[in-house]
């Protein structure tokens, strides 16, 4: 066993890490689909690989606990409140609250006592029309019906003779699942101590199967959660590996090279297991989003063989430093040079340390809008300094101010007429612009606008169109006109003739042309980079060693 002798500052959002041993292969992880305001008043899954489900909850190991099955193909969440969804795009479902085509009501007949077993509530249950079993706090519960209010509960309790029978109606954390199409409830589930229903796809458990929940195939289960008592967060509880392989092909094309796929393969393994320790998202219910928030990911319709195979190869190998995963950052190009974190969000990260990438330019050619030019002129750049509450007299000047030694912009500056100065630093050189990366120069021109247009600024609130019957001070006091040739000394002892509207006096008409490569931070993997150093024949550990200095990988 090593001895850690350093602490690795982490710049980002996440938190603690586990140690080296406590790291697993292929943990189960929850994914969210639906949540927040996504979160959905009813949820359809359908059997596409695979058949029936299994109805239970995930424990607090993430075991899955069977309490009922059904042979259904087609099936439907909704929360136990009245619940309307309509026919067209049966297996898209469209589940609201407000129209109508099939309704699910949240009234019910309980029939008196309880049960001991699924099978036995289902059993009882199924001697009334519209019967069903409950699993209500643990214990099994018969009920009937699927009523929109009470009334109508009532009514059917004295047709049916349930004389005996007690009205249950809406709960906060309660859910049913119904035959897709009908109003018939083939179990309710419902929890106050924040157990969840879990449905498994496939009975026998033997088959991979394969879900469309939403248009999209999963692998692996579903859970249904009534965060705060609302709308079901769906969250897909599927194994690590799995997962990988759904979000590999939203973040590179799966016709790739398979070593620069393995790269990325590692990258996605590698956050996702971070992000599922850091429990960012653990409030919501799950481990993971499903948005570029953390990865993106819709399931498996993407997968090929050629990206399933990167993910099998790279079983259960994550990226290291010192004894911790990575964050395993990445953009899809650098422009010529990454960046080390340091200088992009201001804290040292011993692996990611900035360092010309000789890769790309290979493939600059292969790369959709690699160099870009980006134009401001000083009144939009005046204006927008303005609206963000950087309150000027008007930009006259803007470049960059510090370099990196990659050749990235890590300081820029604004200069207005009265020559206050507003400086951004490290990443924000990137996003205060909308730039695509950091890697660029900036140049500037006096515009179009004719000779006359130009301006001088004085004392920061008047300016003159021409220096023509100007004057000048010296250090003695003495004043004199300004002659027709007026030459300026500037700090660095440069001489240079005053022109109106030239370079020494920018006028509002001075244009800016930031002149750049690259997308992204600039800071790890680039994907592009990974794509060229595949083409010439490195492997991904390779491409991951080149960018991530100085990690290794490999299985915990
Ligand atoms: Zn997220």
């Amino acid at each position: 066993m090593h001895t850690a002798l350093s602490v690795l500052v982490v710049y980002s959002a996440f938190g603690a890490q586990r140690a080296d041993a406590a790291v697993s292969v292929n943990p189960t992880m929850k994914v969210g689909l639906y949540y927040s305001s996504t979160a959905l008043p009813g949820a359809n899954l359908l059997n596409d690989v695979g058949s029936g489900y299994r109805l239970g909850y995930y424990d607090k190991n993430r075991n899955f606990q069977q309490l009922a099955s059904t042979r259904e193909t087609a099936i439907s969440v909704v929360k136990t409140q009245n619940v309307y969804y309509g026919k067209v795009g049966q297996w898209s479902g469209y589940y609201d609250t407000l129209t109508s085509d099939i309704a699910v009501g949240c009234w019910h007949l309980q029939l008196p006592g309880s049960y001991s077993s699924y099978e036995q509530a289902a059993a009882a249950a199924a001697a009334y029309p519209g019967g069903f079993a409950a699993w209500i706090d643990g214990t099994w519960q018969a009920r009937v019906g699927a009523y929109l209010n009470k009334e109508a509960a009532q009514s059917a309790q004295a047709a049916l003779g349930l004389s005996d029978a007690v009205l249950a109606g809406t709960s906060s954390y309660g859910v049913s699942v119904v035959k897709t199409g009908t109003s018939q409830i083939l179990f309710q589930f419902d929890s106050s101590s924040g157990l969840c229903l879990g449905i498994v796809p496939g009975q026998s458990g033997t088959v991979k199967t394969e879900t469309i929940f939403r248009g999209n195939t999963y692998y692996g289960g579903f859970q249904y959660q009534r965060v705060g008592g609302g709308n079901l967060t769906v969250s897909n509880v599927v194994p690590l590996e799995d997962y990988v392989q759904g979000v590999i092909v939203r973040e590179m094309s799966s016709s790739w090279p398979s070593e620069a796929l393995k790269a990325q393969a590692v990258c996605a393994r590698t956050f996702a297991y971070r992000s599922y320790t850091a429990s960012k998202h653990i409030s919501q219910g799950f481990d993971l989003c499903n948005s570029t928030c953390c990865q993106v990911y819709y399931g498996m319709d993407a997968v090929t063989a050629s990206s399933s195979k990167a993910v099998e190869q790279t079983y259960g190998e994550y990226a290291w430093y010192n004894g911790s995963l990575i964050d395993a950052v990445y953009s899809s190009h650098n422009g010529g040079a990454t960046e080390s974190a340091v200088n992009v969000w201001g804290s040292q990260v011993g692996y990611l340390i900035g360092k010309t990438d000789p890769y790309e330019a290979s493939v600059v050619n292969k790369i959709p809008n690699y160099n870009w030019t980006v134009t401001y002129t000083a009144q939009e750049l005046t204006d927008l300094l303005n609206s963000k509450g950087y309150l000027n007299s008007g930009i006259v000047d803007f470049k960059v101010t510090k370099t990196s030694p990659t050749g990235n912009a890590i300081e820029i500056t604004f200069t207005d007429s009265s020559g206050k100065t507003w400086s951004k630093i490290r990443d924000a050189c990137r996003t205060f612009l909308g730039l695509r990366s950091i890697h660029y120069t900036v140049t500037s021109s006096s515009g179009s606008g004719s000779p006359s247009g130009g301006s001088f600024p004085v004392n920061g609130t008047e300016t003159l169109d021409s220096l023509s019957g100007a004057y000048a001070i010296n250090g003695s006091g003495n004043t004199a006109q300004l002659g027709s040739e007026v030459y300026l000394l500037d700090g660095s002892g440069q001489v240079s003739q005053a022109q109106t509207g030239g370079n020494d006096a920018k006028g509002s008409d001075t244009v800016f042309t930031i002149t750049g490569s690259g997308w992204g931070h600039n800071v790890g993997m680039s994907q592009w980079g990974a794509y060229a150093m595949a083409q010439q024949g490195y492997t991904y550990k390779d491409i991951l060693t080149f960018y991530y200095t100085g990690i290794e990988v490999r299985k915990p």
